[in-house]
């Protein structure tokens, strides 16, 4: 996209800049592929979260929630196959002693070598590469005080096992058959060796999963459901459409037992990378789990006497890089009166502040007013207040973390009890009864949106 301005440096400065995003242990110098959120990476997070749940068990009767241990039975581990398979060949360095992915090799994954000159790894004249190595992306520790003598445990680098343990527990509880599905979100963990980009790969991650149990005979149907609710889930949040693709696995790509896996992908400033996985998933994971645990798992049809292993569909997605994508999706410059402005162009129902209250100045009795408006909306939606500085960088303040909508309090406020509403994109400053406010802001809050970049691309 020529004419999209952002970088992924631009975002990592903006995150770092504005207590977004940045990285984790800073005093300590960083740890590798390690991030931490601040105020207003949370609200963000958590409207992403909040908008998962919202699609799986708000606008649905379909799903359940669950939140199942990250250190399960390490034998979960044996039965799902990331003990045996769960790897990345790995080669090493001699002269340099850096590690790289052995299929990271190539042009497309442009990962270089750390000394001049900067070329692909094994093609510099000093490079001295290995021979290629599995290494497991599980990290591994140990129950009880003492390491010999303690079980070697696992942090879980997938939610979903979680959720087919659980699978008979659930199907008794919930009063569900098939077709029905189990949710969660929470953090996955995998030791991941290639620079990260940002938070596109890190090793603590969290995952937002839905296993969607069904008959067999109807799998690839639900899958083709899962396919499209996905991708309209990506276009609610308001990311460009012409910046999201569904990609279909090749045969030679798909998991042993997967029988079709698409990838949804999202155009990141790095190139089309995935967001999230969708997978047929046949009845592989319950049938290990069946063999290696001795519980049958499996749905027992009453009316109609059947019995049958139900097969999964998968919807598996990350936050980070749904939070990433949105960020990317948002970012623009532009110029108002001849002074640049950075601007997050996000979904109203996204942006981590919805409005601030500005007192046009710290006197008057505004301020006071000011605080009185804050406290009308507070309890409607994300407000912020904010008396320090110029009007203009108070405004530019809030276009940098994207708040749709900035009140202002002034002269006039104190004498008709009204105040201005500006908007983030369009700029316009509506004079608004402070009454009527909280259902004005609601109103806009609810009402359908497409991105503005969208709008002036055409
Ligand atoms: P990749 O090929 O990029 O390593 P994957 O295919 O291994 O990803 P899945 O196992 O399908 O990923 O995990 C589902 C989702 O979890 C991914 O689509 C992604 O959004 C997220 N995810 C996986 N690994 C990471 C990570 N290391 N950091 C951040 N998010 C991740």
């Amino acid at each position: 996209m020529p004419d999209d301005v952002v970088t992924m440096d631009k975002i990592v400065s903006l995150c770092k800049r504005r207590g977004i995003i940045f990285p984790a242990s800073e005093i300590y110098g960083g740890i590798a592929n390690t991030y931490d959120y601040g105020h207003y990476g949370v609200l963000l997070k958590r409207n992403v979260v909040d908008a998962w749940w919202q699609a799986m068990i708000g606008d649905r009767d379909d799903i359940v929630a669950l939140d199942s241990a990250i250190i399960q039975h390490p034998r979960t581990w044996e039965a799902s196959g990331h003990l045996a398979g769960f790897t990345d060949p790995l080669v090493d360095c001699r002269t340099c002693g850096q590690r790289f992915r052995a299929d990271h090799l190539d042009a497309e994954h442009d990962v270089r070598c750390p000394r001049k000159p900067s070329v692909l790894p094994g093609q510099g004249p000093d490079c001295n590469l290995t021979e290629a190595r599995e290494f497991n992306l599980m990290f591994e520790t140990t129950i009880g005080p003492v390491q010999e003598a303690g079980s070697t445990v696992y942090l879980r680098p997938e939610t979903a096992q979680g959720i087919f343990l659980d699978f008979k527990t659930v199907l008794g509880f919930a009063r569900r058959k098939p077709p029905f599905g189990i949710a969660q979100v929470g953090k996955s963990f995998r030791n991941e060796i290639t620079p990260g980009n940002f938070i596109f790969r890190t090793l603590e991650f969290e995952q937002m999963e839905m296993e969607f149990f069904v008959p067999p005979d109807d799998a690839h149907r639900w899958y083709l459901h899962w396919l499209e609710a996905r991708m309209d889930w990506y276009e609610r949040l308001g990311i460009r459409g012409d910046h999201l693709r569904l990609r279909a696995h090749e045969q030679d790509e798909l998991s042993h037992y997967s029988s079709a896996t698409s990838d949804v992908e999202y155009l990141y400033p790095i190139g089309w990378q995935e967001l999230e996985g969708i997978a047929n998933r046949g009845n592989f994971d319950l049938t290990q789990h069946a063999q290696h645990s001795g519980e049958k798992l499996e749905y027992f049809d009453q009316q109609s006497g059947e019995r049958y292993v139900p097969h999964v569909i998968e919807p598996a997605a990350g936050v980070g890089r749904a939070t990433l994508a949105l960020l990317c999706d948002a970012y623009d410059e532009d110029e108002i009166g001849g002074e640049a402005r950075t601007v997050l162009k996000l979904h109203p129902q996204m942006a981590p502040v919805k409005v601030a209250v500005l007192p046009l100045v710290r006197k008057d009795g505004q301020p006071e007013l000011a605080h009185e408006v804050r406290n009308l909306l507070r309890r409607r939606m994300q407000t912020e207040y904010d008396e320090g500085g110029s009007i203009g960088r108070r405004y530019r303040r809030q276009d940098e973390i994207g708040t749709p909508w900035c009140v202002t309090i002034d002269h006039q406020s104190l004498e008709d009890r009204t105040v201005t509403v500006r908007d983030r994109d369009t700029l316009t400053q509506d004079r608004v009864a402070i009454d009527e406010l909280p259902d004005v802001l609601a109103g806009k809050l609810e009402a359908p949106w497409i991105s503005p970049k969208l709008v002036v691309e055409d």
